[in-house]
């Protein structure tokens, strides 16, 4: 069962092809009814029929993120490099919580870390890990300005100061740690310090964990005016955490990268690598200007581990709400090594004119008008004259058909079409059609 065999071998080169060739065939998206599929039961199939549900009936019936009409939420679109190194990462079974089991697949990742402290500015004595999302991200970032701290009321502190775009994963983080978020600003502009003044003034700075600010909002794209919030940060002596989960890579374009001034000044950040940096699912970093701090909460600590610990090596299980792992990292690594950081530049900023480009026609459009201002890669709008249940009739039909995956969202009370374009080999002409399908539908 666990050597390879003959027929293993020809699977291999057949899953090598074929991870080429469905970048390189017209995507289709083929629903699969899970009831037609084997029960796991006492014998096996063998890996070649296996191999063949996976690839002819399970794989092809979700829509894949890297599709170049995947719009919606945010996707992801994995270099060649990234996939290749997260089937190796499979392969090679590597632990990645700790040096000591590792070894140079934690160079790797480091380095890996050092760039994208680097792109936000971080100085030397930075760093952080990859953990499986911006989710656990957040949450691993929010424990660690909690760690050691005391209250007013004698116990750790329980409010999280957020603005009214952060991601929903801030809820779910606060819940997890049993606290409670203190709700800043509104979702119609960026969080700004007399936003965050007006709550802060009204809180005793040792009941806070830490402001969430976000740079690249999901559902809108827009940026909180960071160097404002970290100078009201560091005069209140409260811990800022961005969540750049989705708008980090943004910092890689010229003339993006004003907007996200002042982020070199938190004490954490999160970027989702399987977000707009290329790699596959899952991947997500979590940074720390002071590490020791996370270190301090985080190291989890045993008879069995002290080994480890002695060691004293980089151990990406000490940054987080994690202890096995994988080296997520890597495939990140081999992305930057093997493309560069021009192209990867290059990447972003495609997106970004991909996004400029379908807000030009939908603004040429008798049938189609925008919804809120555009940020980064995200465009809100909205087919004229659609009631929420026409836009979600549309949505359910174009990505049951394959065509597309564009989903509705909410600006304000109102239901709108959002499309978020993190995929540099989505085109122009994808584009159009999606537009045009949405303007010659009879609703
Ligand atoms: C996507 C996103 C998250 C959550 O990241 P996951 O990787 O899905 O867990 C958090 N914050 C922001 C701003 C996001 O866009």
């Amino acid at each position: 069962m666990h050597d390879f065999a003959t027929q293993d071998r020809q699977v291999l080169a057949d899953l090598a092809d074929w991870m080429v060739r469905r970048r390189l065939e017209p995507m289709a998206v083929t629903p699969c009814d899970p009831e037609q599929l084997p029960a796991v039961g006492a014998d096996g199939l063998g890996i070649e029929a296996t191999w063949a549900l996976l690839r002819d009936r399970i794989l092809p019936s979700g829509f894949p993120t890297d599709h170049p009409r995947y719009l919606a939420f945010v996707g992801g679109a994995p270099t060649a490099a990234a996939t290749i190194a997260d089937a190796a990462l499979s392969a090679a079974a590597v632990y990645g919580g700790s040096e000591l089991e590792a070894g140079a697949v934690v160079a790797v990742e480091r380095a890996a870390m050092r760039w994208l402290c680097d792109v936000v500015g971080y100085p030397d004595g930075a760093h952080g890990t990859f953990v499986s999302g911006g989710s656990l991200a957040n949450l691993s970032a929010l424990v660690a300005a909690r760690h050691g701290r005391v209250a007013t009321d004698g116990r750790p502190p329980h409010l999280i100061v957020a603005g009214a775009s952060a991601h929903s994963s801030v809820r779910s983080a606060a819940a997890i740690m049993g606290c409670e978020v203190v709700w800043a600003g509104s979702s119609d502009h960026p969080l700004d310090r007399a936003d965050l003044e007006a709550v802060l003034g009204t809180l005793d700075r040792r009941d806070v964990v830490a402001v969430v600010a976000t740079a690249g909002a999901t559902n809108s794209g827009a940026v909180d005016r960071l160097d404002e919030i970290a100078d009201l940060c560091t005069d209140r002596g409260v811990w800022l955490h961005v969540d750049a989960a989705y708008g980090g890579a943004a910092m890689l374009s010229a003339s993006h990268r004003d907007q996200f001034r002042g982020i070199e000044r938190a004490d954490s950040i999160t970027i989702d690598p399987h977000k707009w940096l290329f790699t596959p699912f899952d991947c997500a970093a979590v940074l720390y200007l002071n590490p020791q701090l996370a270190l301090a909460a985080h190291r989890q600590r045993a008879a069995y581990l002290d080994v480890v610990n002695e060691a004293d090596g980089d151990n990406p299980a000490d940054y987080a709400a994690h202890l096995s792992r994988r080296a997520r990292g890597v495939p990140i690594w081999a992305s930057l090594i093997a493309n560069g950081t021009a192209a990867y530049a290059d990447a972003v900023e495609s997106c970004l004119s991909l996004a400029s480009y379908a807000v030009k026609q939908i603004e040429a459009s008798d049938h189609l008008e925008i919804a809120a201002e555009p940020h980064l890669s995200v465009v809100l709008f909205r087919r004229v004259g659609w009631t929420a249940e026409q836009c979600a009739a549309w949505s359910t039909a174009m990505r049951l058909q394959g065509q597309a995956l564009v989903t509705p969202t909410m600006v304000g009370e109102q239901t709108v079409f959002r499309m978020c374009f993190i995929n540099p080999l989505t085109t122009t002409s994808d584009i159009d059609s999606v537009l045009g399908y949405l303007e010659s539908h009879e609703s």
